[in-house]
Order: C-alpha cells, then sequence, then structure tokens
C-alpha cells in the first residue's frame, strides 16, 4: 500500500508488529514521533483528502483498549458485549461512515499493542466467567481490510481458542481473505458482514467490495467451516427499498444459507449529530438526505420512529418469508 509519510511512534518500535507492518509499506517519508495523538488530533484534516493523500501511523494504543459496547449493539441479550480498538479509520468511504468527524483526519492509525488488548480481554472475561463475553471488532476500523499488512489475528485466535466464553466478532465489508486462509474456524468467532442492496452499495458503499463479492468471500468462509453473521445496517430509505432488499435476501438464501448464518441485524441509517453535519457536507448532493432526520433523545440523527419501525419490520419479515429463523434476527441500536 503507499503511503504519504509513515509516522512511527517511537514506543512502538519495541513491537515486532511495527518491524512487519513498516515491511509491507511503502512510504514517501518515514517520520519517528513521541505520540501519535500529537499529530493525528492536531491535523484537522478534511475527511475527503483521504482520497488522494493517505498517511498512516504505527503507534501504541493507550487508555482504555477495550470499551462496552452500546445497548442493543450484539447479537444475545443476556450476554455481554465490548469491543476492541485495533486501529482507526478506514480504506473505504461510505457516505454514511461515522468516522467523518468522528476523528479530526482520515489518517490511518494502526496499534500494535496487540498482547495488552488481550490481556483486557483475559480480565473481563475472567471477571464474568459464568457469562459469554463478546468482543466485537470493526468499530473504529474495518476489520480485515488491513489484516494482511497488521497480521494480528492468529495472536486473538490463540486467545479465543482458549477462552471458551469470550466469543469473537470481525465486522467486514472486506473481502480480503488472505490473513482467514491461515486460520482456522473456532466454535467462538463469527466473521460477519455488512450487506446491503446492491444498488445502494453502489451509491453510498465508495470504495468498498461491491455486495456478489461480499457474498463470495462469505461463502468462501461458509465452505471452510466458519461461523458466519449479517449486518443489514445501515439501511436506507427509497420508495422501493421493499423489493430490493428482498432480491438480497432471496440471494443470500440461495448462496449461503440461513443455517450457515449464526445471527442477522437491521439496523436503520443513524449520525451522531457531528458526524450528520460533517456527511451532509461532503456529500451534499447523497440520497441518504433525501428523506428528514431528527434529533433523538440520545442526540442521535435518526429517521421519524413510525419510518424506522416499518422498514425493520420488512426487513424482518421479507427474512422469515425466505425461511430467517425469528430467533437469529436482531434490531440493532433501537
Ligand atoms: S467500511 Fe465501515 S469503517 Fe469503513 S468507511 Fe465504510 S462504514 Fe466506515
Amino acid at each position: 500500500m503507499q503511503i504519504d509519510t509513515l509516522y512511527i511512534e517511537r514506543a512502538a518500535l519495541a513491537y515486532p508488529a511495527s518491524a512487519k507492518i513498516v515491511s509491507k509499506l511503502s512510504a514517501q517519508r518515514v517520520e519517528e514521533i513521541e505520540d501519535h495523538q500529537s499529530v493525528f488530533s492536531r491535523r484537522g484534516t478534511n475527511y475527503l483528502t483521504k482520497r488522494t493523500t493517505r498517511n498512516l501511523f504505527i503507534a501504541v494504543k493507550r487508555g482504555a483498549l477495550v470499551k462496552e459496547a452500546p445497548v442493543a449493539y450484539g447479537y444475545g441479550s443476556d450476554d455481554l458485549h465490548y469491543y476492541y480498538i485495533h486501529a482507526y479509520n478506514c480504506i473505504y468511504e461510505c457516505e454514511y461512515c461515522y468516522l467523518q468527524g468522528y476523528f479530526s483526519s482520515p489518517d490511518l492509525v494502526l496499534f500494535v499493542n496487540h498482547a495488552e488488548i488481550i490481556g483486557e480481554m483475559r480480565q473481563l472475561v475472567a471477571k464474568h466467567a459464568s457469562k459469554r463475553v463478546w468482543f466485537h471488532a470493526g468499530e473504529f476500523s474495518d476489520s480485515l481490510a488491513l489484516s494482511h499488512i497488521t497480521d494480528e489475528l492468529s495472536e486473538y485466535w490463540d486467545f479465543f481458542a482458549e477462552t471458551p466464553n469470550a466469543w469473537l466478532e470481525l465486522r467486514t465489508k472486506s473481502i480480503n481473505l488472505h490473513v482467514m486462509r491461515k486460520l482456522n474456524p473456532l466454535p467462538n468467532a463469527v466473521v460477519s458482514f455488512s450487506l446491503s442492496t446492491p444498488a445502494q452499495a453502489e451509491k453510498y458503499d465508495r470504495e468498498a467490495p461491491p455486495v456478489s463479492q461480499r457474498m463470495a468471500a462469505m461463502l468462501r468462509l461458509k465452505e471452510r467451516g466458519f461461523r458466519l453473521g449479517v449486518h443489514f445496517d445501515p439501511l436506507i430509505y427509497a420508495t422501493d427499498f421493499a423489493q430490493h432488499f428482498e432480491t438480497l435476501v432471496a440471494e443470500l438464501a440461495n448462496i449461503i444459507g440461513f443455517g450457515a448464518i449464526d445471527y442477522l441485524s437491521l439496523g436503520v441509517v443513524r449520525f451522531a449529530k457531528d458526524v450528520y453535519r460533517e456527511a451532509k457536507q461532503n456529500y451534499a448532493d447523497s440520497e441518504i438526505f433525501a428523506r428528514n432526520f431528527i434529533q433523538g433523545t440520545d442526540q442521535k440523527m435518526r429517521y421519524i420512529r413510525p419510518l424506522r419501525m416499518q422498514m425493520l419490520e420488512t426487513g424482518r419479515e421479507l427474512l422469515k418469508k425466505h425461511g430467517c429463523p425469528e430467533d437469529k434476527i436482531y434490531f440493532c441500536m433501537e
């Protein structure tokens, strides 16, 4: 991957992962820095500069490495849900992405202190030994898109293989299975793909692989015995939403089959207020904003509740119609 400036934190140099990452990148400039935050947060770079300039930081994640997930984030309401932070920002450019406006820079940050992240996971699992504890990857960056460069998944695999009450979810839109080919399926690790109707993905999921290729990647993983999940998120209103969604569901049933999918979430498009403002500015002509959004009590910008519920219920009914067991479906963040 071609990088403009590669910034390496001095503390990160002590981690073997840093050298591995550097060896896979081609950078025009390399700069050693003390603390990535002082450069990354100071930049104030427009989100869309990611189209022309790609800077990358190799850094040590400080502060909370594993965070509690919001309510209704993952499948299993009796389970505990956390997400862990292995990177910031993404090589794709979805128009609704909450990373715009969330950070003050679209530059990529790859963290290398995975042993410490796993250490925090270990403590949480020990504290909640009688519970199923989920750790979701992909909150601040796609979990597979750069995995051939970061190459950290085998470390996580070792931890999850020996910790049966810890469950891993890798959330992705990527078809990069390079690293997955070297791993064996685990009973407590799920790879979940975000899917939307092909027409909407083509419009809004800029740079991300087409839905047909995401399904092909799912099929390859299914054939190898990996557990799968699906996130129909975000659902974006269109007059012909139901018709296109049904075609997508029928294809999923046909190509993958619901027996091979552990869970499916449905989530309607939503934005934090700052992200909404930024996304509207970045994509002024986007049809995402053709419908009105209103601010909810949680400060998030969403469609009005009746429309959200209608879309979620329509999605659920269509999934059931095509053979998906109801207990595999959940509404995300509603
Ligand atoms: S794949 Fe996810 S993280 Fe990447 S741009 Fe799209 S929404 Fe953002």
